[in-house]
């Protein structure tokens, strides 16, 4: 519960002229100018941008036009996401300075809708990482305890919601950049399934598991804002052609007569504080007349190592691009190949170094089938498992995240201490299948807990249904 005006009620409130957009951003803005030097969640503020666009929405509402299902609403987008005009940056030295010449789809359709951009938020360099500290331009504080991380890749995003500087904000999830965040902050936060949102416009870390999605103050206002930005898109070939569903039409129902899954061989590793949150959470759905089924998906302990061979495999072939030619940085050198070398040298950070050589060395010949080819066959597992285990269940729970929010620091040094926290969110973007995250209550220090909700593709109303209540029953809003 984050006590600040959500999505839907400034929308309403704009349409019914009973306040204006200008009004909502200046409150915004104000929020931004205060708070942000400590928290950090932004890499540009769009202050005039932002003024610009609610001026337009407020012509439209006095003028009786339709200004738009999210009229008024200031949104922060993850700064890997095209914005005309508007500098992008990944978080990285590649990339400072480098301004695209068109609007991504999702950025596009979301000015349609009459929201109102204040800013590129904070992520780790090229969405690589689980705490935000991986950013180029330093960390992102956790806005409910600012000695900790905030989550990550979109840490930025996160927080940006937490903090109240923005009623909705948009990330990416390539293997938990949003569910993963979204806990550590105490929002909702949802990666759709893959193909519901374009990509177009949203800068590639690992094409195949890529997907934009929304953090929110509530699981209506992640409804809201699924409805506004899902659909199909030409310029996306894995875009999804199927019509939309309304999002919002289960929240009220309660989950009576819904089978939901325990996952019986989930991998441990979970803090005892998540884990009794999460038995919580299905004695909520229990007694809210939901039948508890056990469930076996075998390949989930698989999906990290997995998904640490196919996104950097994806990763070192997408980033081939920053060459010191056509993006942002370069640094000249005598020839051609060592300006290559030079620039990405010094653009690139030592996470996104390590991925590009993880990922090259799973590709190359004589241990692509070794490597890359033995994820593969993890990743068909994957999809069978959950398969079958949505035969039984018509969601799963998991924890989104094995702890809350952890101090700065505390797992820099082992890259493999921080692939850890996505031991539960990965296997969704194996399998394509939607996720998100609800808060649950408080664990250790006060801080909050998230409860992934798992469904099979496309099932997000379901998905949607199940976390509303849980939403209900942990005193949030519905
Ligand atoms: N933390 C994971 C990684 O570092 C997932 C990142 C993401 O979803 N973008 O790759």
């Amino acid at each position: 519960m984050t006590g600040f005006d959500t999505a839907s009620e400034i929308a309403a409130r704009v349409r019914d002229g009973s306040t204006s957009a200008t009004a909502v951003v200046e409150q915004h803005l104000e929020r931004i100018a205060d708070g942000d030097g400590e928290i950090h969640a932004f890499n540009t503020v769009t202050a005039d941008l932002a003024r610009e666009q609610a001026a337009a929405v407020d012509e439209i509402v006095a003028a009786g036009g339709e200004p738009g299902p999210l009229a008024g609403v200031p949104i922060a987008l993850k700064d890997n996401m095209c914005t005309r005009g508007v500098p992008t940056t990944c978080s990285s030295r590649i990339l400072e300075g480098w301004v695209p010449p068109y609007d991504g789809t999702l950025v596009d359709t979301l000015r349609r809708a009459g929201a109102v951009l204040v800013g590129k938020t904070n992520l780790d360099e090229f969405a690589m990482g689980s705490s935000t500290e991986n950013s180029a331009f330093g960390p992102t504080r956790n806005p409910l305890d600012t000695s900790r991380v905030p989550g990550g890749s979109s840490g930025g995003s996160s927080a940006a919601v937490a903090a109240g500087f923005a009623a909705l904000s948009f990330g990416s999830d390539t293997g938990g950049s949003i569910r993963q965040p979204a806990a550590l902050c105490g929002v909702v936060g949802v990666k759709p399934t893959y193909g519901r949102v374009s990509r177009y416009g949203l800068i590639a870390f690992a094409s195949s598991l890529d997907q934009i999605g929304p953090f929110a103050h509530s699981v209506a206002d992640a409804a809201l804002a699924l409805q506004t930005v899902c659909g199909h898109d030409p310029h996306d070939s894995t875009s999804i052609p199927e019509p939309l569903p309304d999002y919002a039409a289960l929240l009220g129902e309660g989950v009576e007569g819904l089978r939901v899954g325990r996952i019986t061989d989930l991998p441990e590793g979970a803090d005892p504080d998540v884990d009794e949150r999460l038995e919580q959470a299905f004695d909520a759905l229990r007694a809210a007349g939901a039948t508890i089924v056990d469930v076996a998906v075998p390949a989930f302990g698989y999906g990290l190592t997995a998904y640490y061979l196919i996104a950097p495999a994806e990763a070192s072939s997408n980033l081939a691009r920053y060459d010191g030619v056509r993006y942002g940085l370069r640094v000249d050198a005598t020839n051609t190949d060592a300006m290559y070398m030079a620039t990405r040298a010094a653009g690139f950070g030592d996470e996104v170094k390590r991925r590009v050589l993880l990922g090259t060395y799973a590709l190359s010949a004589g241990y692509y089938d070794a490597y890359y080819g033995k994820a593969l066959k993890i990743r068909r597992l994957m999809a069978q498992d959950f398969a079958r285990a949505y035969e039984r269940a018509d969601v799963l729970l998991t924890p989104s995240s094995p702890s809350v929010a952890f101090p700065f620091g505390s797992k820099t040094a082992d890259p493999f201490a921080m692939y850890l926290c996505d031991t539960y969110t990965i296997p969704a973007n194996l399998t394509g299948d939607p996720g998100m995250s609800v808060p649950f209550g408080t664990g250790a220090d006060d801080l909050p807990v998230g409860v992934q909700v798992l469904a099979p593709a496309l099932g997000e109303p379901v998905m949607l249904q199940v976390a509303a209540e849980l939403e209900r029953a942990a005193g949030g809003r519905s």
